[in-house]
C-alpha cells in the first residue's frame, strides 16, 4: 500500500510511525492496517476538509474589541458568502473568517482598505498550520493527582528491587503520550501567533519539557529566536526605502506585525520583552497571568496556559540552553542509567528541600544544577558512565564545531558517536555511591568541573582565564559550556552543609538491609524510606534550625530592576512577603498568629492590652518569648469571611524582620488531601489562586470542625516565626531571601516536627499563590 507522503516516518528496526496520527507501529504490515484503518481515515479526511477551509479563510484583526462575528460576517457578505467567523474566544482581537471560495479571498485580499466601526482592519491570508489531532485535557495535573506520596510508596514497594523502583520512578513522572502531544499542541499556538507578530521568528522549548527530564506538570521553557526575524526585518524596510512599496508581500506582512514599533536590532532585551509580553497577553488564547520579569539572570516573561494548566516562561537570549538541553539529552541515550538516576536524585532533593525552589530563585539547587551533579558523578566513577565534555570533543568531526555567546559548545550530536560505557554498576549501587561520594565533598573549597571530570581546587581555577566572572561561593558547580558560569552560585552556606547531612545520612540508609532487599514482611523499603521529608535528616536537623528560606520572591517585586526602586526595593518584597506568611498561617491555616514587634502603635497597644487580660483568665505559665495569647477579637477575625484584609497590610514592620506569635489548634495538616478533594466535589476547579486559597482555607476550616466541637482550651502547638531579611551573595548579584525561624514551645519540639515538615512544602506554595493573587497585573 502507497503511504501519503510525509506522514511515515520509518524508523529504526523496521517500524514506523504515523505522524498524522501520531501511531507507532512495528513492521509495514501493520503499518498497511492502520492506513486503512477508520483513524487513519477519519484523520486524513478531517485534514483535507481543514485544508480546504484554510484556503479560503483570513485572519481579521484591528476591529474594536467586543465587536460581534455577525458585524465581521455581514461586513464580508459584500464580497461574497460568509460560511463561518471564529473569534479568539479569550480577547476578541482576531477572528478567522472563513469564505465562500478561493475566488472570493482573492476578491478580498485585492482591497487594501478595509474597515468597520471606523477602525482599520488589517486583512491577511490565513496561516497555514500542520495538521494535529487534538490532545485530551488536562492530562498532566490528572496523572499528578495518582502521583501522592502514599499511592508512590505503596507502587514502589511493590517492585521486586531496588533498581525496579528506580525504573519505576521514570515511569511514574515523564510525560503521558497525551501530556506530550499537549506541550507540541501548545508550542504551535505560540509559534503560529508569535509568527504573526514577528515574522521569521521560531518557537524552541527547552529545559525538561525536552531534555529527557520530564516530569508531568513540569514547566515549559521556550526559548523565541528573533534572528531570522531580525534579517526579516531589515530586509522588510530596506525593501520599502529602496523600492518604495514594490514588494507587496513584505510590506503586508511588515505592516501587520508589531515589528514596525521596534528595531529588533537595536530593542534592548526588556524593550523586546515587554513587547512579547504584550503579544503574550493580548494575542495568545488561553494565556493569562503574564508578568515580565526583567530582573533575572535570563530575563523572561511568565505565563500560564489556561486550558493546559501549564505554566512557563519565554526567554529571547538564552541560545545557551539550547545546548545544554541537548546535551543532557544525549547523556541519557548514551547511557540508560541516567534517567532513573536522575529521576530518582531529583526527587529525593525535592522531598528534602534541596532542590527545586519553589519561587524559581532562593537558596536551593535548581533541577539543572542538581542534574549536572549527577551527570558528573558519572563521568567520575571507574570505568567512567559519561565521557567528559573534554572527551567528547575528541570524537568530533569537523563539521560540528558549534560557538554560542563566545563559548564551545562543541560535542558529537549523535549519542552513537559517544564511546560506550564499560561500567557495569547497577543502579541501586550507583545511587548509593552517589550519596557515599558527596557526604564529604568541599564543595566551597573547590568546583566541580563537567568539562573535565574533575574537581578542580580553588587554587587551580582562580589561575584560570574563566575565573575572573565565575562567581565562587558555597557550592561551585561550573556550566559544562558557559565556563565562567557558576550554575549553583545560589545556593548558600546552610543549604551546602545541608546536602552534605543529608547525603550522609542517605549513604548511611544505603548501607542498610531495608534499603537493599524488599521487605517480605510488608514493610517499607527500598526508595522509600529515602523519600520520607526529613526522615534521615536526624544530624541536619539537630545541627540547624527550623529554617524555611522565601527567596524575595519574584511575585513580590516589581518587575522593573531594584534601581528603580531604591532602597525600597527589598523592603517591598520582605513587607509582601511577610504579609504573605501572616495571611497564610492566619487566613488559611487558621492559625493565631500574632505580631509582636514592628507594627502600628495604635494596633500594638490594642493587642497587647487584650493580650494582658487573655493571660490572666488562661492563667497558663508560658515558656520565654511566649507572652501572648489569643483574645475572642482575633477568633472572630479568623473566621471571618474569606477577603482581601487592608489590615494584615497595617500591621507590616517598619524594619526588616518581623516576629509572630503562633497557636495551632487543630490537626490541620493532617488529613488535607481526603478533606479537599470532598470540598473539590462542591466547588470544582478553583478559578485562579484566591479561589485555591479560599478551597484551603476552608479545608482547614472543616478539619477544625471535624469533630463538632469548639476550639480546645490548649493550643496543640505554640510556636515564635521570626522572619528575617537575609542578603548573602556578591554586591552585583545579591542573594537576597527571608528566612523563617520556628522556634516552638521546648516541650513541643518533637510534635512540632511534624507540623514544621507540613509547613515546609505548604507555606511557600501558599505564600506564591497569596502574591500572585495580589500581584497587579505587570503588562497592560
Ligand atoms: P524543571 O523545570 O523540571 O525544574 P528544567 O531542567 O526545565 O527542570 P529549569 O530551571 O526550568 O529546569 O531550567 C530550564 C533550562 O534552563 C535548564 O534545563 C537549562 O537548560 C537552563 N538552565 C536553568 N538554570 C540554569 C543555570 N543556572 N545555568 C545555565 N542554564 C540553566
Ligand atoms: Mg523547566
Amino acid at each position: 500500500m502507497a503511504e501519503p507522503a510525509g506522514d511515515v516516518e520509518a524508523l529504526p528496526r523496521g517500524g514506523f510511525r504515523c505522524c498524522l496520527c501520531r501511531v507507532t507501529v512495528a513492521n509495514k504490515p501493520s503499518l498497511d492496517d492502520h492506513l486503512r484503518g477508520k483513524k487513519h481515515q477519519h484523520l486524513e479526511n478531517l485534514r483535507s476538509i481543514r485544508q480546504t477551509q484554510e484556503l479560503r479563510s483570513v485572519f481579521v484583526s484591528g476591529f474594536s474589541k467586543g465587536t460581534p462575528a455577525s458585524e465581521l460576517s455581514d461586513y464580508f457578505q459584500a464580497y461574497g458568502e460568509v460560511i463561518n467567523v471564529v473569534m479568539d474566544k479569550d480577547k476578541g482581537v482576531y477572528a478567522i473568517v472563513e469564505l465562500q471560495n478561493e475566488e472570493m479571498l482573492k476578491n478580498v485580499l485585492a482591497q487594501t482598505n478595509h474597515s468597520l466601526g471606523g477602525q482599520k482592519l488589517r486583512v491577511k491570508p490565513r496561516e497555514k498550520k500542520d495538521f494535529k489531532k487534538k490532545p485530551p485535557r488536562k492530562q498532566g495535573s490528572a496523572r499528578q493527582q495518582q502521583l501522592n506520596p502514599e499511592k508512590l510508596a505503596q507502587k514502589l514497594c511493590e517492585a521486586d528491587d531496588v533498581d525496579a523502583q528506580m525504573s519505576l520512578m521514570v515511569q511514574l513522572f515523564e510525560f503521558s503520550e497525551s501530556e506530550r502531544r499537549l506541550r507540541d499542541l501548545v508550542v504551535t499556538l505560540f509559534q503560529e501567533v508569535f509568527l504573526e507578530f514577528f515574522p521569521g521568528s521560531a518557537i524552541l522549548p527547552f529545559g525538561s519539557s525536552v531534555n529527557s527530564f520530564d516530569v508531568s506538570g513540569c514547566d515549559l521553557d521556550l526559548f523565541l529566536d528573533l534572528e531570522k526575524a531580525k534579517h526579516f526585518q531589515a530586509s522588510a524596510k530596506g525593501s520599502s526605502a529602496s523600492q518604495d512599496g514594490a514588494n507587496p508581500k513584505l510590506d503586508s506582512q511588515s505592516e501587520d506585525s508589531l515589528l514596525s514599533d521596534v528595531d529588533l536590532t537595536t530593542a534592548t532585551v526588556p524593550e523586546v520583552l515587554e513587547l512579547v509580553a504584550t503579544v503574550l497577553q493580548k494575542c495568545v488564547p488561553g494565556v493569562h497571568n503574564v508578568q515580565a520579569v526583567l530582573n533575572a539572570r535570563r530575563p523572561v516573561v511568565k505565563f500560564c496556559h489556561k486550558e493546559s494548566g501549564l505554566r512557563g516562561d519565554i526567554s529571547i537570549n538564552n541560545r545557551l540552553a539550547l545546548c545544554n538541553t541537548r546535551f543532557l539529552q544525549l547523556c541519557t541515550e548514551a547511557d540508560e542509567r541516567v534517567r532513573p538516576l536522575v529521576y530518582v536524585v531529583r526527587y529525593w532533593a525535592k522531598q528534602q528541600v534541596l532542590a527545586g525552589n519553589p519561587f524559581g530563585g532562593g537558596p536551593l539547587l535548581n533541577n539543572y544544577a542538581l542534574t549536572l551533579l549527577v551527570l558528573f558523578f558519572l563521568q567520575t566513577r571507574s570505568p567512567p558512565v559519561l565521557p567528559t565534555v573534554a572527551r567528547l570533543r575528541e570524537l568530533l568531526d569537523d563539521e560540528e564545531q558549534t560557538t554560542v555567546d563566545g563559548w564551545d559548545c562543541s560535542f558529537p550530536k549523535d549519542s552513537a558517536k559517544w564511546d560506550p560505557s564499560r561500567n557495569k554498576e547497577s543502579l541501586c549501587s550507583l545511587l548509593a555511591e552517589f550519596f557515599h561520594v558527596f557526604e564529604d565533598y568541599d564543595f566551597s573549597g573547590c568546583v566541580i568541573s563537567l568539562q573535565e571530570g574533575q574537581l578542580l581546587p580553588l587554587s587551580t581555577f582562580l589561575s584560570s582565564e574563566v575565573s575572573d566572572k565565575f562567581k565562587i561561593g558555597s557550592f561551585n558547580l561550573q556550566d559544562p559550556f558557559e565556563l565562567s558560569h557558576n550554575v549553583a552560585a545560589n545556593v548558600n552556606k546552610k543549604t551546602a552543609q545541608r546536602f552534605q547531612l543529608c547525603c550522609r545520612s542517605a549513604a548511611k540508609y544505603c548501607r542498610s538491609l531495608q534499603y537493599q532487599r524488599k521487605s517480605t514482611k510488608g514493610k517499607i523499603w527500598g526508595l522509600v524510606r529515602l523519600f520520607q521529608p526529613g526522615n534521615l535528616e536526624t544530624e541536619a536537623d539537630t545541627a540547624g534550625e527550623l529554617i524555611i528560606c522565601l527567596p524575595l520572591t519574584l511575585a513580590a517585586l516589581p518587575s522593573k530592576s531594584p534601581e528603580h526602586h531604591g532602597g525600597d526595593f527589598h523592603q517591598l518584597g520582605f513587607q509582601k512577603v511577610c504579609a504573605g506568611v501572616a495571611f497564610v498561617l492566619r487566613d488559611v491555616l487558621k492559625c493565631s498568629c500574632l505580631e509582636t514587634q514592628g507594627f502600628g502603635e495604635e494596633l500594638a497597644s490594642n493587642d497587647s492590652k487584650k493580650e494582658e487580660e487573655q493571660s490572666e483568665t488562661k492563667n497558663e505559665p508560658l515558656a520565654a518569648g511566649f507572652k501572648r495569647s489569643l483574645d475572642d477579637g482575633e477568633e472572630k477575625d479568623i473566621f471571618s469571611p474569606f477577603a482581601k484584609r487592608p489590615r494584615t497590610e497595617a500591621l507590616l514592620p517598619s524594619g526588616e524582620n518581623m516576629t509572630w506569635d503562633c497557636s495551632v489548634w487543630h490537626h490541620v495538616w493532617q488529613g488535607r488531601r481526603r478533606v479537599r478533594r470532598q470540598l473539590h466535589a462542591l466547588h470544582p476547579d478553583p478559578k485562579d489562586k484566591a479561589a485555591l486559597l479560599e478551597l484551603e482555607a476552608k479545608v482547614s476550616e472543616a478539619i477544625s470542625q471535624q469533630k463538632g466541637e469548639a476550639r480546645p482550651v490548649d493550643p496543640l502547638l505554640r510556636f515564635i516565626v521570626c522572619a528575617q531579611l537575609d542578603v548573602d551573595g556578591t554586591p552585583g548579584k545579591p542573594d537576597t531571601h527571608i528566612s523563617l525561624r520556628f522556634t516552638p514551645v521546648p516541650e513541643q519540639a518533637v510534635a512540632f516536627k511534624e507540623f514544621f515538615h507540613f509547613l515546609q512544602h505548604f507555606l511557600p506554595r501558599m505564600v506564591e499563590h497569596h502574591l500572585a493573587s495580589q500581584a497587579e497585573p505587570q503588562v497592560q
